[in-house]
């Protein structure tokens, strides 16, 4: 778990390096949550990135609902971005990225034939909030084969390149930035992914959180592992509902240590696989 402390100084650091590495490569890798693709997006990425190429990767895609992570993609290719899911931790979806990225680059590399210049190996470079797997992702991009290439000058740190095959060169260090702490609910959800420190939240209201979406977005659940009826999935309080899941677990008012338990199954996928950023537009993917 990454420890950083984001102070505006830190922010302002961050964003220098980030845009330093920005400038040695032709495509960024923006690299997210597929459980809270939004939520875990840093806040001011657009402005960061501007108009360099890039490619939004839902990273975890094992652990998010399937259908709500296809509705994710298509979104941000409606917005005009290339998009695709990933599962770093088990190389899957690494291939179609790579030719993601070529097709990105295949009009520049073109334009540059044309002119007799030779297509050169396309240099990327990870960017994202802590957490979301740019280091698992670099190192199985890499695999085996990992090779530097040297330093490039031209920066006040130098950076090392990684060779990905013949055809791409990857920064050895990410771009890290800071996640959006000011929604509420979106700290919550970084919290039940893990993507910050526990400590920073209650685990009792992430619980309430977890219960409340469950309650809206998927209450068979609920019924199925609590036993509760519609009827009171529909009005009893949110907080009822922890205690009466408190009692189930026998665990009388302790409701902290449910809620432990609670957000402790939500990682273990107890409850399923679990998109918690409900798409904004109900893409219709068949038309
Ligand atoms: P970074 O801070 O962005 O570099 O994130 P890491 O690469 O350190 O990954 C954070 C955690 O997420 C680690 O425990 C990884 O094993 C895990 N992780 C990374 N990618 C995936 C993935 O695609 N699926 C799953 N299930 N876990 C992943």
């Amino acid at each position: 778990m990454t420890t950083i402390q984001w102070f505006p100084g830190h922010m302002a650091k961050a964003r220098r390096e980030a845009s330093e590495k920005l400038n040695l490569v032709d495509i960024v890798i923006e690299l997210v949550d597929a459980r809270i693709p939004e939520s875990s997006r840093n806040p001011m990425i657009d402005e960061i990135v501007q108009q360099k190429p890039r490619i939004i990767v839902l990273n975890k895609a094992d652990l998010a609902d399937k259908q709500k992570t296809q509705q994710w993609v298509a979104y941000y290719e409606a917005q005009g971005y290339q998009s695709l899911a990933i599962d770093a931790q088990h190389s899957k979806g690494l291939k179609q990225l790579e030719k993601e990225c070529q097709a990105l680059m295949a009009p520049y590399f073109e334009k540059q034939q044309a002119k007799g210049v030779k297509p050169r190996a396309i240099r990327l470079m990870i960017l994202g909030i802590p957490n979301v797997g740019k280091s698992t992702l670099i190192n199985r991009f890499v695999g085996k084969n990992q090779a530097i290439t040297g330093n490039k000058p031209g920066v006040t740190k130098a950076q090392r390149w990684l060779k990905i095959g013949r055809n791409f060169e990857l920064l050895d260090t990410p771009g890290i930035l800071w996640p959006k702490f000011e929604d509420p609910d979106v700290g919550k959800k970084l919290a039940l992914t893990g993507a910050i420190k526990d400590q920073l939240l209650h685990m009792d209201d992430l619980a309430l959180y977890l219960i409340d979406y469950l309650r809206q977005y998927q209450p068979n659940t609920l019924v199925d592992k609590f036993k509760f009826t519609t009827e009171q999935l529909e009005q009893e309080t949110t907080v009822n509902l922890l205690l009466s899941i408190t009692q189930q677990m026998g665990l009388k008012d302790d409701f902290e240590t449910a809620s432990q338990r609670l957000v402790h199954d939500f990682r273990q996928q107890k409850f399923g696989n679990l998109t918690l950023d409900v798409p904004y537009v109900s893409v219709n993917l068949h038309e």
